[in-house]
């Protein structure tokens, strides 16, 4: 995996990953929940939908919306093994080492505070 920076600035560049936002509910619920729960959350998500070797339902598991990290997979191209590997050459079917899941969950949480300073920037 390259950089956070890096690797953000390159799915900026792609119109699907690029187009998956933080809804004004979504930084609500960030808020309320705060961010030592979402990373909760995240490591959850991320042990269970991507860390075995072969996920239940890969490529399907991560819903569209109703979790702002469901919107942070998506957006950081960690919602699937598939994306995964083509994005940062992760390999298919071994589990994900520990080390990876936290790196993952670090990169799904930076994805959520670029968007909250992003909302706060935009709605204040
Ligand atoms: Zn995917």
């Amino acid at each position: 995996m390259q950089t956070k920076e890096e690797a953000l600035d390159r799915l900026a560049k792609s119109k699907f990953r690029s187009s998956f936002h933080l809804t004004a509910a979504d930084r609500a619920y960030v808020e309320e929940k705060g961010m030592d729960t979402i990373r909760r959350h995240a490591e959850d998500f991320v042990r269970q939908k991507l860390a075995p070797s072969h996920p239940v339902n890969d490529g399907k598991q991560t819903p569209m919306h109703g979790h702002p990290v469901f919107k942070a997979m998506h957006a950081t191209a960690c919602c699937c093994r598939g994306c995964l590997n083509k994005w940062y050459r992760v390999p298919l079917g071994v589990p994900l080492s520990e080390d990876l899941q936290n790196r993952i969950v670090g990169f799904l949480t930076a994805w959520i505070e670029r968007q909250m300073e992003d909302g706060n920037r935009k709605y204040k």
